[in-house]
């Protein structure tokens, strides 16, 4: 059986005005990820580690921010497309573990309902999917609350 493995990261900076999506949950909290889609860096990270595991290029070639139709595209969406290309491929999901990291707002809470959102999509189960919050110890710019970023680690498998 061919079992693939793929790596992913990604960070955006939070914005005043800008609704908060992680995970394809949205959550209240006054800003929000920058970005030409949601900004949702969990998604990005998770899309970039499957891209990468079947060998294909990354999500800024498969969607570009300088095209219109991926203007404030909820990432879910981008996901859903990635996923379909996957078993256009004859590849399917083992299981997703990943890291969000953003000291702000708590994330702990909104988790169950990014593993009920994004399990779906992704074809896997809850216990399949791994979603950790972290902080960064107030270092740096994600410290400081200027950015969240997110890593991504999945595992692939060819379908029978
Ligand atoms: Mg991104």
């Amino acid at each position: 059986m061919e079992i693939r493995a793929g790596l992913g990261y990604d960070i955006h900076r939070l914005e005043e005005g800008r609704r908060l999506f992680l995970g394809g949950v949205e959550i209240e909290f006054g800003r929000g990820l920058s970005g030409h889609s949601d900004g949702d860096c969990l998604i990005h990270a998770i899309i970039d580690a499957l891209l990468g595991a079947v060998g294909m290029e990354d999500i800024g070639q498969h969607f570009p921010d300088s095209d219109p139709r991926y203007k404030d595209v909820r990432s879910t969406e981008l996901l859903k497309k990635v996923v379909g290309l996957m078993r256009e491929r004859k590849m399917e999901i083992v299981n997703v573990d990943s890291i969000v990291i953003a000291e702000e707002p708590k994330l702990g809470p909104y988790i169950p309902q990014m593993k009920k959102t994004l399990g779906p999509i992704l074809g896997v189960r809850q216990d399949d999917l791994g979603i950790k919050a972290k902080t960064n110890e107030g270092m740096g710019a994600i410290g400081e609350g200027e950015a969240i970023a997110a890593w991504a680690q999945v595992l692939v498998r060819k379908i029978k």
